[in-house]
Parts: structure tokens; sequence; C-alpha cells
């Protein structure tokens, strides 16, 4: 296997959910086991929803939860011309093509196939298009999406290391748009052509993905290039097994972190969600979790975040503290509530009288 490289692609959307933070943490244990390399990759291709300081936020805490980053951050609103000149390229060979459909167009036929109970999906209008009289209207100024033209027949097979062997027939694959009216690529375009050029060797990333990963395999071969293997990670589920949602609780890993939680109880436990041991053993160091974790140890099923289970993993890395830990740990609450009238003296005197 060539050297393993990693990456961990967040949007920036203001805050580190612990479903980001679990993916954030296999890819790094991943990498590190496999002496490789851990990358972080902000996608902010989508305008509408970033926030400004998420990526500070978001660097701060991942360097926080100690899931340090060796190269990056990549950031995809800086390689718009790369999206631009690869959609080109799929246009000029034919496997990807300029659509005009307008919104409402495209909203009324969506409205006619949920009335027709058919699966939503884009009606294909534009893809045989002379494709010289639609590089006339774009050349006049018109406005346009390019689409990626999915084969109408066959099927798509491709092994994950999670779920096995996966099997997607084509028919059911849309033409997805890939570049979109603002310029922006979509993420199916982006992340394709950035793991190719940043040598991804494994695709780690949420449940929520392995519908459109037969779009992605398209595109590798599309453009000639290796596919990187695959790992779709369960989703997390609220107690009652619905899926994770701020509604039962908190999800940011900064509300934890605003807590009080220790960083090694929430990793230890968001560690312990889809990925078994294959022992009893509860308690594992960063160090320990490095050593053991493996890819084919995370099982497919849902994995339900419990909130008293992170308690008790907080309660144990507690006990394993020293005086002289604790008292750091305390530190800068103490400061921040009562100022800081200890100065250089504080740990000292903190220690002899509690
Ligand atoms: N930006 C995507 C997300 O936040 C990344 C998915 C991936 O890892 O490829 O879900
Ligand atoms: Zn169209």
């Amino acid at each position: 296997m060539s050297k393993v490289r990693t990456r961990f692609a967040p949007s920036p959307t203001g805050f580190l959910h612990v479903g980001g933070l679990r993916t954030a943490l296999y890819s790094y244990l991943f990498a590190k086991k496999n002496n490789g390399t851990f990358i972080l990759r902000i996608e902010d291709t989508d305008q509408k929803r970033t926030v400004e300081g998420a990526v500070k936020n978001l660097i701060d805490t991942l360097n926080w939860a100690g899931l340090n980053f060796d190269e990056g951050p990549y950031i995809q609103s800086e390689r718009l011309e790369l999206y631009k000149k690869h959609a080109q390229q799929l246009i000029n060979e034919g496997k990807a093509y300029y659509c005009f459909c307008s919104s409402e167009k495209l909203e009324a036929s969506r409205q006619a196939q949920i009335a027709a109970k058919l699966p939503p999906a884009y009606d294909k209008h534009c893809r045989d298009l002379n494709p010289i009289e639609s590089q006339k209207r774009v050349d006049a100024g018109e406005k346009f999406v390019i689409r990626m033209k999915v084969p109408l027949e066959g099927e798509i097979s491709f092994t994950d290391i999670i779920r096995g062997e996966v099997t997607i027939s084509c028919k059911n694959v849309d033409d997805q748009v890939l570049l979109k009216t603002d310029g922006f690529p979509t993420y199916h375009l982006a992340f394709v052509i950035d793991d190719h050029y940043m040598d991804i060797t494994h695709i780690i990333r949420g449940e929520e993905w392995l519908s459109s990963a037969p779009k992605h395999i398209i595109l590798f071969k599309y453009f000639g290039w290796e596919m990187p293997q695959m790992a779709h990670l369960p989703l997390l589920l609220n107690p009652d097994k619905s899926k994770l949602s701020k509604r039962q609780g908190d999800v940011a890993v900064e509300d934890y972190k605003a807590k009080g939680y220790l960083k090694e109880a929430l990793i230890n436990f968001v560690a312990l969600l889809g990925w078994n041991p294959g022992s009893t053993k509860e308690i594992f160091t960063m160090e320990e979790l490095i050593q053991e974790f493996s890819l084919e140890r995370v099982g497919k099923s849902g994995s339900i975040f419990n909130v008293e289970k992170l308690n008790w993993f907080n309660q144990q890395h507690l006990r394993l503290k020293t005086d002289d830990q604790i008292i750091e740990l305390i530190k800068p609450i103490l400061i921040e509530n009562f100022g800081d009238k200890f100065g250089d003296k504080f740990p000292t005197i903190i220690s002899k009288n509690y």
C-alpha cells in the first residue's frame, strides 16, 4: 500500500458536530496507526452555508481535542480555477453537459415526480442538446450549470471497508450538478479533484455519503484517476434511535468543552461510537487508540450517543489525573471567574488548602 493519507473535510458551518469529531478522529487514528499523513481541508463551496470565523473555531477545536493535522488547511474556495478547468475537460470529452433549466422548471418537474411517487431526479432535459448549440448559448452569456453524464445502463459496484460489497444500478444515479451557476463546484466535483491531487488513499466519511458513492466512482473513472478506498461510518443516534439532533441534547464539541468535559473523555467516548476494540477494555488514551484502531472493526449499524456514558468516561479519566494536572485544569476557570490574585504562587496555594 502506498503511504496512507487521510483527510478531514468539514464544511465551515460554525461549530464542530460530535459526528464530525468522530470522522476526524477515525481519519486521524487510521493515519497515525499507519505512519501516514492526516490532512485538513475546508469545504466551503456552499457560500450560503459559510460562517465567519468558523475555520478558526474548527482548527482551535481540533487542536483542543488533540487531532493535529500534518497538512493543510487547504481551502476549496481558493481553488476554483482548478475545479472549473476539470469541469470544462469533462464537457470537452462529452462526459458532462451544460444544463440551462431554470430553478422554477426544475422545481415543477420535482413536484410532478413527487406527485407520481417517483424518486426526484433531474429529467435529463438538456442531456441531448447539440453541444455546439449549447456552447453558443454559454458564449452568449446564458446562465448554466454543468451536469455529469451518468451512464444510462449498467451498475456500479465497489467494496467499502466497513460495508463490504455495494452495488447500485446506474438508473438510480442522478445526473449530478458539478459546477453551479455561481461558478462554484458542488461537493461531488470538488472533493474528487482534491482527493486525487492531495493523494488521498482512504476516504473516511459519514454514511450519508454512501448513496452518492457511485457518482464519485464514475467521476474518478471519467478523469482516469485511481480510486481511493472508501469507509462509510455508521450514523450517530439519539437514545430513541433517531438521527442525532440538537433537539435531544448538545451536538457541538464546543458545548462539551465549555461544560468542562475532559478532552480525553470525549475522545475515548467518541472512539467507541462505532469502533469495537475486540476486548472488554473501555478506557483508552489517544496513544492506545492509535495502537489498536482498525477500520475493519467499525460496525455498520448506528451508535447511540449516550451522555450518561460520556459522564462515566469523564469520571474515569478524571481519576487518572494527578493533583497537579487537576490544578492546571482548574486554574484557567478560577482566573476567569476571580482574576489572577495568586500570580505565580497559584498552584502551591491551592494544593495546600484543598
Ligand atoms: N464536506 C463534507 C461534509 O462535511 C465532507 C464529506 C467527506 O469527508 O468527503 O460532510
Ligand atoms: Zn437542463
